[in-house]
């Protein structure tokens, strides 16, 4: 098997039925994993006319299967941790072991001007912390007593560029809070797990054009958006599943607590 397979492997990606999560499971199926996607709504990308032409209209568990892949949705709040739980032993019982999990369930809301450190509103501050760093503990919690009894495992969490620094302005600091928080949370399990052969690590993408959010970054002005990227372009799902790709197999079996920018370049530090 070379150190990228990922043949009898069991992979979970949470809030993998659209945006860069589908492009995670996709490129974990293509390894050869089976794969297990979880989302609180697995049809959401119907939601939003460009995310649903681009996946052209079909479920995340039918395009997993296109690679002779076993794959499944599970329909699952990360907020909710008895429900995250129950979901993985399922997951468990059902792929016969979880061996790689993808903490990518997540995501901001309100606007820069209504999110500022001072004044945004406490449940808006509660609810994206619970969905981006509460979804990550739960989702690890619930993962790793099923990687110990493997001794192999390969947790990667997601944060985001707004995790590292603020932006000029300091709108979306509950989001940029709840990222930190995820970077912080990702070394501390990495120092517990590495003994017991499972690494944990973190990526930070910039802005990634995913179906959804291209249409937005158009609306803002793509090119006063790219100016200070170096490749002078947006992410792709593709580029972070590429990243994604190292972190998951053996190609990085030495590499654990790290957090890895997807920003063509952006990052200062
Ligand atoms: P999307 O909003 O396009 O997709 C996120 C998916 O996660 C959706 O299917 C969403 O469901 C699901 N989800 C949200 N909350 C929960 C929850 N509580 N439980 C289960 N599933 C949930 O996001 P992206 O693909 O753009 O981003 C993926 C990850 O990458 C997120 O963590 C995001 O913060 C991070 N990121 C994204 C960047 C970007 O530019 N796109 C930049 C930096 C980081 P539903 O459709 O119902 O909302």
């Amino acid at each position: 098997m070379s150190a990228k397979s990922l043949n009898g492997k069991t992979a979970i990606v949470t809030g993998g039925a659209r945006g860069i999560g589908r492009a995670y499971a996709l490129r974990l199926a293509q390894l050869g994993a089976d794969v297990a996607v979880v989302d609180q709504n697995v049809r959401s990308y119907e939601e939003y006319d460009a995310e649903n032409k681009l996946v052209g209209g079909t479920p995340a568990e039918e395009a997993l299967r296109k690679f002779g892949r076993k794959a499944e949705s599970y329909t699952c709040d990360v907020t909710e941790e008895d429900s995250v739980k129950s979901t993985f032993d399922q997951i468990a019982a059902e792929f016969g072991s979880i061996d790689i999990v993808v903490c990518n369930a997540g995501g901001g809301s309100g606007t820069p001007a209504t999110t500022l450190a001072s004044s945004v509103d406490p449940s808006d501050f509660t609810a994206v912390v619970e969905r981006n760093l509460y979804g990550t503990y739960f989702t690890c919690r619930a993962a790793v007593p099923h990687m110990r009894d493997n001794g192999w495992g390969r947790i990667i969490t997601v944060s985001s560029q707004a995790g590292r620094r603020a932006d000029r302005g300091g709108g979306y600091a509950h989001y940029g809070a709840a990222k930190a928080g995820i970077i912080m949370y990702t070394k501390y399990l990495a120092q517990e797990l590495g003994p017991a052969g499972i690494t944990v690590n973190c990526v930070a993408p910039g802005y990634i054009a995913t179906g959804r959010l291209s249409v937005m970054f158009e609306s803002m002005g793509s090119e006063s958006l790219t100016d200070e990227v170096a490749l002078r372009r947006f992410g792709t799902p593709e580029d972070c599943a590429d990243v994604l790709q190292f972190l998951a197999t053996d190609q990085s079996s030495y590499v654990t607590g790290t957090v890895i920018p997807i920003d063509g370049g952006t990052t200062e530090f």
